[in-house]
């Protein structure tokens, strides 16, 4: 069986979104899963649109979430070059075999003459497309257009009352009636071929053997294959894969949040937590386990578990896979990735501060509330800002016997850091004044944190050492006098 292919193609109009990224990942997954090859071509024939920063933004972020390619844009290969505007000559060659086999002519309409056209289509109620006019014109007639200065676009004929049908390997057999369909352009006037001409030859001598994209694209599948038809190609296998809506269940945009991968990056996902999500978002693998790693799902990724139905965007359920991940890290990894948000923070003075062992001890008592690595800075205000006291804390400093406990922890405060001793003193806490460990953990939380819940106390006393600890235990009593 001949090696299977597959390629991304984007068009550099913008940074890499949720869809494009989930379109490059199932290929990828395809490739990877059947010992394939992936190819990076950039369709950059939107000439206005297309700017070189979001092509290497593209790259950056396909790179970020691990994936890779053997032949592209910037890895070369046999078959390129791969940026569409650098290959017009191939396809000036191919128009040209169209023209003279008489299966694309010149159109030489104007905006005002398509319209009139477009109008008279509507008040009949048909479908709106090209009548065909200028497949009629005599060679002079063409000619006279030519002197008169009109730029001709180049359109493919379409063959009449044809059925084009797509085996689709996710959404079945699809049919197409070709006589909805008008004579599409391949050419623009100013010469730039259109994406479903470049896209069939870049496909066809790029060796691709199964084309996997969005659904937006299945419309145009009948005018490929056309076009492969009329150019002796061998037509690839078909997998368009389903809209990604937003929880809302409208199509996914910019109002659902973030949505470029670069900002998720930054906003601190992990790029494993990415391509599991990303992977979940119309695949689903056969057990009930949904948090996987990249290995895991390369090797149980099959077009045959990719659904049909529209994929829904859930943050939620990003959030979760992420904090899952964030949870399997190595400790050290951890520690590594979390550096930079707090060196951009307003506590970076105060981490530089920190010694090895106690910026451990920090990473050890946040790791289970992070969600993403960004919020590392906010649970860090914990250990870092001035105590803000929650109600529920006042209450419980309110209660009796809280001094006492408060005392008898500064006054038997063992002269070293280490957690081990710092626990083992508010065990001797309870037993001394006969009180459950409930009754010394809370009063001392809230003294010391002014909130009820938290990390591990013993963790924010060590990273604290005991002048700071004095230090917040004397602004509660002072707070205390007052409640
Ligand atoms: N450049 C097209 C896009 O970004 C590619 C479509 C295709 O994969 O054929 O939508």
């Amino acid at each position: 069986m001949k090696k299977i292919k597959v390629r991304f193609a984007p068009s550099p109009t913008g940074p890499l979104h949720i869809g494009g990224a989930r379109s490059a990942l199932f290929n990828y997954l395809f490739a990877v899963s059947n010992n394939g090859e992936m190819v990076l071509r950039i369709e950059d024939t939107d000439l206005e649109r297309s700017k070189r920063e979001y092509e290497e933004e593209i790259i950056e972020s396909l790179r970020w979430l691990g994936i890779s390619w053997t032949e592209g844009v910037d890895v070369g290969g046999d078959n390129g070059p791969y940026r569409q505007t650098e290959r017009l000559d191939i396809y000036r060659e191919y128009v040209e075999k169209l023209l003279e086999k008489g299966l694309a002519y010149e159109c030489f309409c104007s905006e005002e003459e398509l319209e009139k056209e477009r109008q008279e289509f509507l008040a009949k109620g048909e479908m709106v497309r090209y009548s065909g006019k200028c497949r009629y014109l005599t060679p002079e007639e063409r000619e006279e257009k030519k002197r008169q200065g009109i730029k001709p676009v180049i359109r493919f004929k379409v063959p009449e009352n044809k059925v084009y049908v797509v085996n689709d390997l996710v959404r079945g057999k699809v049919a197409f009636e070709t006589n909805n369909i008008g004579d599409f352009i391949i050419v623009k006037s100013d010469g730039i071929p259109t994406y479903n001409f470049a896209v069939v030859i870049d496909d066809a001598l790029m060796g691709i053997t199964h084309v996997i994209r969005a659904e937006e694209h299945l419309s145009n599948t009948p005018r490929q294959l056309m076009l492969y038809e009329a150019l002796n190609f061998k037509v690839p296998e078909f997998a368009h894969i389903s809209l990604i809506l937003g929880s809302d269940r409208q199509k996914m945009s910019k109002r659902h949040g973030a949505t470029s991968l670069i900002q998720y990056r930054e906003k601190g996902y992990l790029p494993q937590a990415m391509y599991n999500f990303l992977a979940l978002l119309g695949w689903s693998p056969e057990g009930e386990e949904e948090i996987l790693i990249p290995e895991a799902i390369n090797k149980a990724f099959s077009l045959e578990r990719v659904s049909k139905s529209p994929a829904v965007f859930d943050l939620d359920k990003l959030n979760h896979i992420n904090q899952q991940h964030i949870k399997m890290l190595d400790l050290d990894s951890l520690k590594d990735l979390l550096k930079p948000y707090l060196d951009k923070s307003a506590y970076s003075a105060k981490v530089a501060e920190l010694s090895p062992e106690k910026y451990e001890l920090l990473v050890l008592a946040l790791r289970d509330y992070l969600v993403c690595l960004s919020d590392i800075v906010e649970h860090a205000s914990l250990v870092f800002e001035d105590i803000e006291y929650e109600e529920g804390a006042l209450e419980i400093l309110r209660g009796e016997g809280v001094r006492e406990v408060l005392d008898e922890f500064i006054n038997g405060y063992p002269e070293t850091e280490e957690v081990g001793e710092i626990k083992q003193h508010l065990k001797s806490i309870t037993k001394k004044l006969k009180l459950k460990p409930k009754n010394v953990f809370m009063p001392l939380r809230c003294a010391l944190t002014g909130k009820t819940h938290g990390p591990d106390l013993p963790y924010l006393i060590s990273i604290w050492g005991k002048d700071e600890v004095e230090r917040r235990i004397n602004v509660t009593k002072d707070k205390m006098l007052g409640i």
